[in-house]
């Protein structure tokens, strides 16, 4: 009889079922449990499943595949197929929801945060080696961030109304099974970030990466797991499919089992969640600008316009990417720019610059080093993230030491003014009223509504450019850092949901509004 490789798959799972059912279903307990596996035209011979202490061995099965999921990765979260990821999690999320309360949550989250901040030095080295942007100690501080100041349960709140017609509460319930985006600009820090809130909301959720911070975003995931098992708490609550591409995030968005679509990335994924039929939260694009007019305490401003700018190379979808300074003291606030450690670049400088951090779409007899408001221009994905010394190398300067911002004198329409950069070189523009910065700065926003700075002991000027630029995030007189809760009040985010208006995000986003009655008839005394 010529047997498949599915014939002997049942085969084996039969065995193993009365094996587990002789055992009492004890696999975790007892020190190794044999099994058996197919080799391809071998027939059948058996292996060692390595003892696992807290959580049984276990095999996930989707409805279209009948694939053992027994593998080390996969076991802890990092999946080939995204239908199996979206299985395992969907299955996690209904036993979560059913014996788990929110004390369990707690306990879960705090396992998590415990991890995180562990192996936060190694969560941001291997980030830091992957994707080659940004600042491995920033990203430290990014990994403490998110795992210290993400809000878990407390953020749910219940609201109860009661009466002579009886008692109503409003709860946040889950949404169930969510399918997540993450940038990489911020990889691992979203995931868990984004996987504390959603968990503290009773759900679970599969991430799907930006591919090229998927090994970084898999020990993050791996490491999650670990230790929301170790914490008593089910497994796969947290997956991810370990090649990311646009299709598995098309499966994502259209399985019938993901309820909720979240996305932090640029304009087009947030279009792409947008699309698709199903409640989407999206956290865009942001090009922060900062006004700084006469009555600011100039050195202060210095100091945190280069805190927020510098911050991680400016990757930050936070960071100040743009300054409008009024004339009369923008010679001084340069100067304590340039006291604090920032570089000027000449204009020279600026264009030599130019000529390899951006590139030129569109008009090739326009071409040449000089800027011309004819061309249009995108950023250099080579050159995103990098240090100021490495642009400073570049054109043949040798970098002061410790230089981490480069600064330039440039016009309003300057591509560095209206390109979101994501690099260390912060232009800034003279305007001549509070009237023109305000209406400038508006405009290279470009209605995104994410973030804006001003440094100004003017109530009143505060006032105007926040109610003209209506941004999610408004930070007066300090970095833009203080707006995710580093140095600030209040908690921290990894996705600002500008465009679909949730704010910053935590647990309670994350959840639907469930209204439960006790009317009149719940009091009647009958008899
Ligand atoms: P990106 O848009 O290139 O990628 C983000 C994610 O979306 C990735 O996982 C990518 O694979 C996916 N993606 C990209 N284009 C897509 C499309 N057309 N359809 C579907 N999916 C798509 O962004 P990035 O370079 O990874 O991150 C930087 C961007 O993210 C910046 O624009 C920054 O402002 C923004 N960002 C926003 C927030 C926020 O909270 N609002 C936070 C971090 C980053």
């Amino acid at each position: 009889m010529n047997m498949t490789e599915k014939d002997i798959e049942k085969i084996v799972q039969s065995v193993l079922h009365n094996v587990e059912s002789a055992l009492g279903k004890s696999a975790s307990a007892s020190p190794s449990v044999s099994a058996v596996s197919v080799a391809s035209g071998e027939g059948i011979k058996p292996v060692q499943f390595k003892q696992v202490p807290v959580f049984q061995q276990e095999t996930v099965k989707s409805p279209n595949r009948n694939r053992n999921l027994g593998g080390a990765e996969e076991k802890w979260g990092v999946f080939n197929h995204m239908e199996d990821a979206i299985e395992a999690s969907y299955r996690a999320q209904m036993e979560f929801v059913k014996h788990f309360q929110l004390k369990d949550r707690e306990k879960i989250i705090t396992a998590i945060r415990e991890a995180v901040l562990r192996e936060k030095e190694v969560l941001a080295r291997k980030v830091y080696e992957e994707t080659k942007i940004g600042r491995y100690e920033d990203k430290v501080a990014k990994h403490e961030l998110a795992a210290l100041k993400t809000p878990g349960t407390e953020d749910l709140k219940t609201e109860a109304f009661s009466g002579d017609n009886g008692l109503t509460i409003v709860e946040r319930a889950p949404y169930g099974l969510i399918g997540a985006v993450t940038p990489v600009t911020n990889p691992t820090e979203t995931i868990i970030n984004n996987a504390i809130g959603m968990l503290a909301a009773g759900n679970a959720v599969v991430f799907n990466v930006h591919p090229s911070s998927k090994r970084s975003c898999a020990y993050a995931v791996q490491l999650i797991n670990k230790a929301i098992t170790e914490a008593g708490g089910p497994h796969h609550l947290v997956t991810m499919v370990k090649e990311p591409t646009l299709d598995t995030l098309q499966t994502l968005i259209d399985s019938p089992k993901v309820k909720l679509l979240v996305g932090t990335g640029g304009p087009g994924l947030v279009q792409t969640l947008l699309k698709s039929g199903k409640k989407a939260i999206g956290a865009g694009a942001g090009n922060p600008p900062v006004i700084v007019d006469d009555t600011a305490d100039l050195e202060h401003a210095a100091r945190s316009i280069i805190e927020g700018a510098a911050f991680d190379n400016n990757l930050l979808c936070i960071a100040e990417k743009e300054v409008f300074v009024l004339e009369s003291v923008a010679d001084d606030l340069i100067f304590h720019m340039l006291n604090h450690g920032a570089y000027m670049l000449g204009q020279h400088e600026v264009e030599q610059v130019m000529a390899f951090a951006l590139e030129e779409q569109g008009n090739e007899q326009n071409r040449g080093c000089g800027f011309n408001p004819q061309r249009h221009y995108q950023v250099s994905k080579d050159w995103i993230g990098q240090d100021a010394r490495l642009f400073l190398e570049h054109i043949g300067v040798q970098p002061p030491t410790e230089v981490k911002l480069l600064i330039c004198d440039v016009e309003f329409d300057h591509p560095f003014v209206q390109l979101e950069q994501m690099m260390p070189v912060l232009p800034i523009v003279r305007v001549k009223t509070l009237d023109e910065a305000i209406e400038k700065a508006v405009m290279a926003e470009h209605g995104n509504r994410h973030t804006a700075i001003m440094h100004s002991k003017n109530v009143d000027h505060l006032t105007k450019f926040a109610r003209a630029i209506q941004t999610t995030l408004f930070v007066k007189n300090a970095s833009s850092l203080a707006g995710v809760g580093y140095g600030g009040e209040g908690h921290t985010t990894m996705t600002i949901a500008g465009p679909t208006g949730e704010g910053v995000t935590s647990a309670k986003t994350f959840t639907r509004e469930r209204r439960c009655v006790l009317a009149e008839g719940g009091f009647r005394i009958i008899g």
